[in-house]
């Protein structure tokens, strides 16, 4: 059987790069950048008036002019005046050019204005610079502003617009048919449901947490388990799609069909089973065109934990999103597992008074019990080798 490194490891080589498209930067939102994007011109482009107020010349105040003459007014977005002499002021305000000739400005909370003169109070500071942003003192025409792997957030479009991009390169989202399998799933918006049915959840858990990852655009699919309508819709479905992901159908039951429908598609199977607890009968493989195909176990808690750990990780590695360092905690309660696999606990997190963040485990009655998932963090891994895990144990988290 593969371990869980060994399958990350196996899943990781296997899933290719996305794709890279350019789209206008309204729809650049959440996606990942997938090229370095320069200065279009200095940050700021010109000497920058931060203050509403009047612009003067620090030498005139330093031999100690305390009154200026207004010689003009200047907004933001007017071209640059000029200062006629020391005993004169510009009157700026906030986003204008530093008028030539001046080198400081005075704010209007220290200004009393008479007719054309201003008088400036004695508390005021005068230096060369002072409420100037001077012109490329952020970043320098063609400075790197943003390097490709950036998650594209509200800070990143406004640099974006700042360097006049209004298209941009992002890696394309995978398109991704999630598939569930069972003949006892009825839908969550069937009126009637029977005593020996359930409301099929794995499909919109599956899309939710591909959702949240904002790295993929999914269909789902619901299917009995029949091999032969699972062989067309799975056959039809990889056509349309770049990735599959199934729930269901993939243990050792009579009716789990899953596996001999894939083989029958030549796909190739990588591994089946991983040692873990849960997940244990996951199966992963690639199409004959080289399509990543997940076949997932069809326990609601087996499901989203193999999510969480191989399929979302993937697909953030496949789009080119800059790595972000691993999350551990401590359990803060002892946990027994099974000596011989990896041990998923979801747990509620939180951080002690000496800062280190902890993990309060939450065990599920059985990989069954989605319901104790709930309002949990995510989940703890525990290696394997050890039946009983003490409190304080550190174990790496995954977030759902
Ligand atoms: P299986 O992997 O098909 O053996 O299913 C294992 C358990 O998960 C069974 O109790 C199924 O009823 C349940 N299950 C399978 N698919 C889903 C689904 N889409 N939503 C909720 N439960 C499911
Ligand atoms: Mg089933």
């Amino acid at each position: 059987m593969t371990t869980v490194a060994e399958a990350w490891t196996l899943i990781s080589e296997r899933v290719p790069a996305r794709p890279v498209e350019t789209v206008a930067i309204d729809d650049a939102v959440d996606r990942i950048l997938a090229e370095r994007i320069l200065a279009e011109r200095d940050q700021p482009p010109f000497d920058r008036v931060t203050m509403d107020g009047i612009a003067v010349s620090s030498a005139a105040w330093a031999v100690g002019r305390r009154s200026f003459s207004i010689a003009a007014v200047q907004a933001a977005g007017q071209a640059a005046t000029t200062c006629p002499s020391g005993d004169a002021c510009i009157r700026v305000m906030t986003g204008a050019v530093r008028p030539e000739g001046t080198d400081a400005v005075i704010p209007i909370e220290r200004l009393r204005i008479d007719g054309d003169i201003a008088h400036v109070d004695d508390e005021a500071t005068v230096e060369p610079g002072r409420f100037i942003h001077a012109q490329g003192s952020d970043r320098r025409e063609a400075d790197v502003v943003l390097e490709p792997g950036e998650r594209i957030g509200p800070a990143e479009i406004a640099v974006l617009a700042s360097a006049g991009r209004a298209r941009v390169a992002t890696t394309r989202p995978a398109a991704v048919a999630v598939i569930s399998t069972g003949d006892e799933l009825v839908a969550v918006d069937a009126p009637e449901i029977a005593p020996h049915q359930i409301r099929s959840s794995n499909d919109l858990a599956v899309a939710a947490s591909l959702r949240r990852a904002h790295l993929a655009d999914c269909s789902r699919t619901t299917l009995p388990d029949d091999p032969d309508v699972i062989l067309e819709s799975v056959e039809a479905l990889h056509a349309e799609n770049d990735i599959l992901i199934l729930s269901g159908g993939v243990s050792m039951g009579e009716f789990d069909f899953v596996p001999a429908v894939l083989e029958q598609l030549r796909a190739e199977v990588v591994f089946h089973r991983i040692e873990q607890k849960p997940g244990k009968p996951m199966w992963f493989g690639l199409s004959g065109e080289g399509k990543p195909i997940f076949a997932l176990p069809g326990n609601p808690v087996s499901t989203l934990l193999c999510m969480t750990r191989y399929v979302v990780p993937v697909l953030r590695q496949a789009s080119g999103l800059r790595p972000t360092p691993p999350e551990y905690a401590r359990l803060s309660a002892d946990v027994t597992g099974p000596k011989h696999l990896t041990y998923f606990v979801p747990v509620l997190l939180g951080w002690s008074d000496d800062g280190i963040e902890f993990a309060e485990p939450r065990p599920t009655n059985t990989s069954g019990d989605f319901s104790s998932l709930a309002a949990t963090d995510g989940f703890i891994e525990l290696g394997s080798g050890v039946g009983t895990h003490p409190a304080g144990t550190i174990g790496r988290i995954f977030r759902w």
